[in-house]
């Protein structure tokens, strides 16, 4: 576990490295409660969760200080509650997911920014849509009221070497611009999220502008 002056260090010294326009986002995934609150004394606004149950107490205690992301698979049982708790969902990678959380949106009046999950790699046991899926699915959630596309996430394969990201992250970039251009009504590209704490400077040159850190930023899990 980081003490709160590591934890601050650790996010001092990323900054540096990444331009202003960069979100850096804290991802959070079985930190304790000392090294969440170390997070937002530090500064760091943006917090992203894999599982909802896993996020819930935090989001009850720390609330409107940080803006909640969803960034794991998301269940369409967890819709109801994920809507409920969080501010954007970086996680929507099908129609039937997209519908729900609609609905679910709808009954509160609630609108809610998500990014589409894309499978730059082409894993067959990743989540995410496969790169030639995502433009239907966008043009199908454009006629959506609450649930707003504003952007695309990917993951991409693992590596030890970074640069081996690079083309999947590339290939996300080309997707979002290619996305943008079709000026589709209530669809937005502004957010790119991808890079994560071996990858980011890559991400970064490819035009990532959401990079989720968690090893970087608390230490090894
Ligand atoms: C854990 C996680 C990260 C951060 O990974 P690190 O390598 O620890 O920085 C980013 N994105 C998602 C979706 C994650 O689950």
């Amino acid at each position: 576990m980081s003490t709160a002056l590591e934890i601050e260090k650790s996010v001092k010294q990323i900054r540096k490295t990444i331009p202003s326009h960069v979100t850096l986002l804290a991802a959070a995934k079985t930190r304790t409660p000392e090294e969440v609150e170390a997070i937002i004394q530090a500064g760091v606004t943006h917090i992203g969760y894999n599982y909802v149950q896993e996020a819930l107490p935090f989001i009850s205690k720390i609330g409107a200080k940080a803006i909640w992301h969803m960034i794991g698979h998301l269940q369409i049982n967890k819709a109801k509650i994920t809507v409920e708790n969080f501010d954007i969902i970086e996680t929507v990678d099908s129609w039937k997911l997209a519908l729900t959380l609609e609905r679910h949106c709808e009954k509160t009046q609630k609108s809610m920014p998500v990014l589409i999950e894309i499978n730059s790699g082409r894993e067959e046991n990743k989540t995410g849509l496969f790169p030639e899926k995502v433009e239907d699915l966008v043009v199908q959630m454009s006629g959506l009221k609450y649930v707003q596309v504003k952007g695309l996430m990917t993951m991409g394969p693992r590596f030890g070497d970074p640069e081996d990201s690079r083309p999947y992250y590339q290939t996300t970039y080309k997707m979002f611009e290619h996305l943008r251009k079709l000026n589709l009504p209530d669809t937005t590209m502004e957010y790119l999220s991808m890079g994560m704490s071996n990858s980011y400077l890559v991400a970064i040159e490819e035009g990532s502008n959401i990079i989720r850190i968690g090893t970087k930023l608390f230490g090894e899990r």
